[in-house]
């Protein structure tokens, strides 16, 4: 089959290889821009600085910003520091040198009838003098100084020149384009008008047919209200006729990048259920009734759902690929218990890998505590601590599969919890069936692969409990099945949040002594970098001071630098109540349960991204006591104060997560996965929800042949 399809969006970097099965009738946009009215060499080299080789690309390149110059403001009417275009006419110009004349400044006057406006360039250059000339005049955007007379520095200028080019330059909205040294906004805009009606036959259809009118739209028109086909989007995003239809190109643009991406993830899909073959892991309910008996709870109805499509998945004929969310709390481990146990009634094993010893740990303590009285052998691999070897010999890794159905032929099914340790090398996972990963969103895509590999194709489970707002999870887990547990378990204390300035310190220090008094637990979380050994002393140092205050009660330390015999003494003794506080870094963020602390004290939170500080609150709240958290901010800026207002105003980390994605973009919430999704050129993931599920559902109905004619530039 040939690729029908070519990319969107080209690698910034790659050449485009002239496909030799359309190669007789090549698309014109993949031209190189040598093709082009004005450009040569030199300009080819600019413009290949900015990655623009085709003129396709040159197309592409999406305007930082656009100038209205339909109208222009009277210079009279500037306003202080608000950025705005004028023009007006050079009245006088020259340079100012000092210091031996070494150092220069150039200034300029305009004036348009209303007022004068001064134009500064704190470095000044020959050429200056010749070009900013007196009776010439320029359209200048800048922010006025608070000076007088009425200032700007360094503004952008643009020439007016009477000619022909006067209707691509003035008289409507305009690009500002990314550029580069030779390189004017000027020549740009220019190119990408040339570009435009050189082409003007290859994308005809731009003039005409209404957005969603089917014709040369095609099925995606038809199915998206109100966007244009993509010519009509490439000559809008550089030319709109108003500010919207930019908006509007960009969107039309960012659906093709969506739809690249999701076709991707199909293809994946694809190749994979055509390769793997599932093992059966339903599993017949003999260990877990027992262990729901001893569990202590009932599992919510969100965790019953949950489990059951796991349990169809683990039946199911290609292996589950699963993301299991569930806001802090909610009770993903077990959810894990019961994943693993149908596993493990099915005679094959588990692994569950997670990012921290301490977690790893602490999974380990509780599936041990669960499991051990069913039968089942846990063991523990992590860096520091391994419960287990095995003997390499008897793993038959070809002989697995020929097997498969009688389990009576394999060594009986184990639970194996670890860290990275996992991933070593020659560590072996005979007998593989379920890969379960938490906080999965302090791994990357890479590591989960290594440990699937470590099986023939074993399902997969991957939990998080960082709340991927729904654009993210679509785009980066597209490839996945999502469950989510939308409910907190019943008889959960309430969570209430106050951020104060480091002034109330002394008060909060009351507070937390009397909840020690009820016999309540405390956190104290210390911002700083858990691998600085500066820091380190810094942390110690606070130690004593908390010991101080809070004396009788007893102050334990844990922070990334300890030896993990004494992070696990130190968790120990605070899950014990040998230790009323537990002082620590964010190394706590993930996972760890103790539901007697219901106190926080988080110090310089504004360090911290929202989602970071909702993952560690959520250690609290976690019993039937009422629990307080209390955000202590250094920074007085109202920025800081609207951020960890959100955090005040709710419990809900979906909205938490959404929040920051707005506030902070997403960065921190993609973690490890960040590199994957910061390519896009167009499309944005904090507010292009409705593109990234109709691009899911344009992909997912029509397959990839469709999806390619839907993404070809018409
Ligand atoms: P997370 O989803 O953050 O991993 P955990 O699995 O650590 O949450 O569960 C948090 C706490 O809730 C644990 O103490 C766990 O024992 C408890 N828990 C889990 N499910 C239930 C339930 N159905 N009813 C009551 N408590 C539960
Ligand atoms: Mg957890």
């Amino acid at each position: 089959m040939t690729h029908l399809y070519r990319p969107a969006v080209p690698a910034r970097d790659a050449k485009p290889t002239p496909d030799p099965s359309t190669e007789g009738n090549a698309s014109p946009w993949q031209q190189p821009v040598t093709t082009l009215w004005g450009v040569g060499p030199e300009r080819a080299q600019q413009l290949a600085r900015l990655g623009i080789r085709t003129v396709e690309d040159l197309l592409l390149h999406r305007p930082r910003r656009y100038e209205d110059r339909r109208k222009f403001l009277p210079i009279r009417q500037l306003e202080k520091g608000v950025a705005a275009t004028v023009r007006g006419t050079v009245v006088a110009a020259g340079m100012k040198r000092w210091r031996q004349g070494t150092r220069s400044m150039f200034e300029c006057i305009l004036e348009d009838g209303s007022g004068r406006l001064h134009c500064r360039w704190w470095q000044g250059y020959p050429w200056m003098e010749e070009y900013y000339t007196v009776g010439r005049e320029f359209m200048v955007f800048g922010k006025v100084e608070p000076l007088k007379p009425r200032t700007v520095d360094h503004p952008e200028v643009e020439p007016i020149e009477a000619g022909e080019d006067e209707f691509i330059h003035v008289n409507r909205i305009v690009p500002i384009h990314p550029l580069t040294e030779g390189l004017t906004a000027r020549v740009m805009r220019g190119l990408v008008w040339r570009a435009l009606e050189k082409h003007e036959r290859d994308i005809a259809e731009m003039f005409g047919a209404p957005p969603s009118g089917g014709q040369g739209g095609g099925p995606a028109a038809a199915g998206t209200p109100n966007l244009p086909t993509r010519a009509q989007a490439m000559r809008l995003l550089h030319f709109p006729n108003e500010l919207m239809e930019a908006e509007v190109a960009r969107r039309r643009l960012a659906l093709d990048e969506f739809i690249e991406l999701q076709r991707g993830v199909l293809e994946r899909r694809k190749k994979f259920e055509a390769n793997a073959k599932s093992l059966p892991c339903g599993g017949d309910n003999r260990l877990i009734k027992p262990l729901l008996s001893q569990l202590g709870f009932k599992l919510t109805a969100a965790q019953t759902r949950v489990l059951r499509e796991i349990r169809e998945d683990l039946r199911a004929a290609h292996p589950m690929r699963r993301l299991l969310q569930g806001d802090v709390g909610s009770g993903k481990t077990a959810v894990a218990a019961c994943a693993a146990l149908m596993t493990i009634e099915s005679g094959y094993s588990v692994a569950l890998m997670a990012p921290t010893e301490i977690l790893a740990e602490q999974h380990f303590q509780n599936f041990q505590r669960w499991l051990e009285s069913l039968g089942v052998a846990v063991q523990l691999q992590t860096g520091a601590k391994k419960t287990f070897n095995i003997e390499h010999s008897t793993s038959d890794t070809q002989g697995r599969r020929a097997t498969q159905p009688e389990t009576r032929n394999r060594k009986p099914a184990t639970l194996t919890i670890g860290t990275h340790a996992l991933l070593t090398g020659g560590f072996e996972l005979p007998n593989l069936g379920l890969v379960i990963i938490d906080e999965q969103h302090k791994f990357g895509t890479a590591q989960r692969e290594t440990l699937v590999r470590k099986g023939s194709y074993p399902h997969l489970l991957v939990m998080t409990a960082t709340p991927i707002p729904r654009t993210l999870g679509l785009t980066l887990y597209g490839d996945l099945d999502i469950s989510t547990i939308d409910a907190m378990p019943a008889g959960r204390g309430r969570v209430r949040t106050f951020v104060r300035l480091a002034n109330a310190l002394p008060k909060v220090w009351d507070f937390i002594r009397q909840k020690l008094e009820q016999g309540r637990q405390a956190y104290v979380v210390y911002p700083r970098v858990d691998d600085d050994a500066g820091n380190v002393k810094a942390v110690v140092q606070e130690l004593e001071r908390v010991q101080r205050v809070l004396q009788p009660y007893r102050v334990g330390l844990l922070h990334g630098r300890l030896a993990p015999r004494e992070k696990e003494a130190a968790m120990a003794d605070f899950r014990a109540n040998r230790t009323q506080v537990l002082l620590a870094t964010s190394l706590i963020e993930v996972g760890v349960d103790v539901p007697n602390a219901t106190v926080m004290l988080i110090e310089n939170a504004e360090l911290f991204g929202l989602a970071q500080l909702h993952q560690l609150r959520g250690r609290i709240g976690r019993g039937a006591h009422e629990s307080f958290c209390v955000l202590v901010s250094n920074a007085d800026g109202p920025e800081a104060r609207t951020r960890l207002k959100v955090l005040e105003d709710t419990n809900d980390g979906f909205k938490i997560a959404e929040a920051d994605l707005k506030l902070r973009g997403p960065g921190e919430l993609l973690g490890q996965q960040q590199s994957g999704a910061a390519r896009f050129r167009f499309g944005d993931l904090a507010n292009d929800l409705d593109l990234i599920q109709l691009s899911r559902e344009l992909v997912r109905e029509n397959g990839l042949t469709l999806a390619a004619e839907l993404s070809k530039p018409t």
